[in-house]
């Protein structure tokens, strides 16, 4: 049993002060496979007085010599891959292939983008030739409370720990209580990589805890979450007391406007991104629309890759299969949906209810596809975080592009068309943060974030680091 009860402040690792066990569970076992404690005020308070105090200090280090720590952390986490994708495997699923590789590359593509963004990066700027007594000024915003899931838990402590680092700001990181493993050894990379005390410190907990703590924190002047929409509207009123910033990263129920000129790997394509990660995505394109000339096949195809490409496997299994959803609570969510779906009328084409042939224990979903779904179904409406796809008829564009902007969300879309006008008219038109057109994923450092009830932040590049600073305009800057 792994024990990691200490929570890492001011640059050491120091028992909590009140202990509270919590376990972490192995969701292809349903075993504890780990206890940490879970903070409080007390260690909330510890963790956010060694941010403030390192602040003034780290604030105003030299832009070379935050690069120089960034490019040791880089080497330090490749050196601890193995580790990191270990623990994320074991704590929250991810078949350990897939950990090792995409789990644990998105943490590390996302501190060699921030590098790259970071070394252009201007904190003094002119405001314009008009104007050249005028200078514009982004500080750092101060001490910051980083709160995260545990679906992606290193891509999303990454795109928060590295640019609050870069632009100088002090932390407290807060990850899910689900999946606490994987940030035990993230601090440990800070720490060997010479991250000074203070700067970064974390504390595990949950969320009426130390996320709740930090939320209402007066010596905390922003707080970073990537979560729930739920949870977002809680942090957000927690914060208002306080008028810290509050940047969020919600949930999603991306639309995939399927158009019957779209490629012949489209529909294939869609089905596979929409079970990765067990379907633990925010931005998974779970609502596939298909234009009714190719409606038949489309179908045809979602369900033969749910029943014959996608298999189901342990996380502890070497392979490419798909692993269990997350905890109980998530399974009993995502199998009351699926009955949800069946009960209003969602035409079932794979998979279904239950765990899959040959499980009796650990949270195993079936892959499933509903056809026939319309857009007031709960499935095309609720944000299911599981397995399931739901495939909705429409006849034109307008019509599509009308469904997929029903929605409370606007994190990811998707458009599949051969069309290059039509694809581009489309994606001007859709309600969401980000886009993606036949198959193309985003460059990086492009700005990862939604809009709607998918949150408000920008996340990654140049705009990850903007997010960290405070804007200041100064009128009658001498020239230097
Ligand atoms: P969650 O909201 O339950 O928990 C996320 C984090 O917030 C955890 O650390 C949790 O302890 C904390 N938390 C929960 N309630 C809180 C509160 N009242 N105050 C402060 N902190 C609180 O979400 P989850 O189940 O861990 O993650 C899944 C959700 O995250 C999904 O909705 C998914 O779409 C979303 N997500 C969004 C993005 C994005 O970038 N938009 C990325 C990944 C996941």
């Amino acid at each position: 049993m792994i024990e990691k009860r200490q929570f890492y402040i001011n640059g050491q690792w120091v028992d909590p002060i009140q202990p509270n066990d919590f376990p972490v569970i192995d969701p292809s076992t349903e075993e504890t496979c780990a206890v940490i404690s879970l903070g409080g005020q007390a260690d909330t308070d510890a963790a956010v007085a060694a941010a403030r105090a390192a602040f003034p200090a780290w604030s105003t280090t030299p832009k070379a010599t935050r690069m120089a720590l960034l490019e040791r952390i880089l080497e330090v986490y490749i050196s601890r891959s193995d580790d990191i994708g270990d623990a994320i495997s074991t704590e929250m699923g991810a078949p350990i292939d897939f950990a090792r590789t995409n789990q644990v590359n998105s943490g590390r593509t996302h501190i060699k983008n921030f590098i790259r963004a970071f070394q252009d990066f201007e904190f003094d700027r002119m405001l314009g030739a008009h104007a050249p007594n005028d200078r514009i000024l982004l500080e750092p915003i101060g001490v910051t409370g980083l709160i995260t899931p545990w679906n992606w838990p290193m891509n999303q402590i990454a795109l928060k720990v590295i640019p609050a680092l870069a632009t100088g700001c002090t932390m407290v990181l807060k990850p899910s209580e689900i999946a606490p493993l994987s940030a035990i050894v993230f601090a440990e990379v800070l720490h060997e990589a010479g991250v000074p005390a203070g700067v970064f410190n974390l504390v595990n907990g949950d969320g009426v805890g130390v996320g709740t703590q930090l939320s209402v924190h007066p010596e905390v002047d922003m707080i970073s979450f990537t979560g729930s929409t739920r949870a977002g509207i809680a942090i957000s009123k927690a914060a208002a007391d306080s008028l810290k910033r509050v940047h969020l990263e919600l949930g999603g129920k991306g639309a995939n406007l399927v158009f019957a000129d779209a490629d012949e790997k489209a529909v294939k394509r869609g089905a596979v991104h929409c079970f990765q990660n067990t379907g633990q995505s925010c931005n998974a394109p779970t609502r596939m629309l298909v234009q009714r000339a190719i409606y038949d096949q489309a179908v045809e195809i979602a369900a033969d890759v749910a029943t014959n490409a996608i298999s189901v496997g342990s996380a502890h299994e070497s392979g490419r299969h798909m692993g269990p959803v997350v905890s109980a609570a998530q399974f009993d969510k995502v199998q009351g949906l699926i009955a949800k779906g069946i009960e209003e009328g969602a035409r079932l084409v794979a998979g279904g209810l239950g765990r899959p042939e040959g499980f009796n224990r650990g949270y195993f979903v079936r892959p499933t596809v509903f056809a026939d779904v319309n857009n007031q179904m709960t499935i095309a409406r609720e944000e299911i975080f599981g397995p399931v796809l739901s495939i909705i008829p429409f006849d034109t564009e307008e019509d599509a592009i009308a469904i997929a902007n029903d929605t409370v969300y606007g994190l990811t879309n998707y458009v599949q068309s051969q069309d290059g006008a039509r694809a581009n008219r489309v994606a001007r038109a859709l309600k969401s943060g980000m886009v993606e057109i036949n198959g193309q994923s985003r460059g990086a450092g492009a700005p990862f974030g939604g809009v709607k009830h998918s949150g408000n932040g920008r996340e990654g590049g140049v705009w990850g680091l903007e997010d960290f600073c405070e804007v200041k305009s100064v009128a009658g800057w001498t020239a230097d």
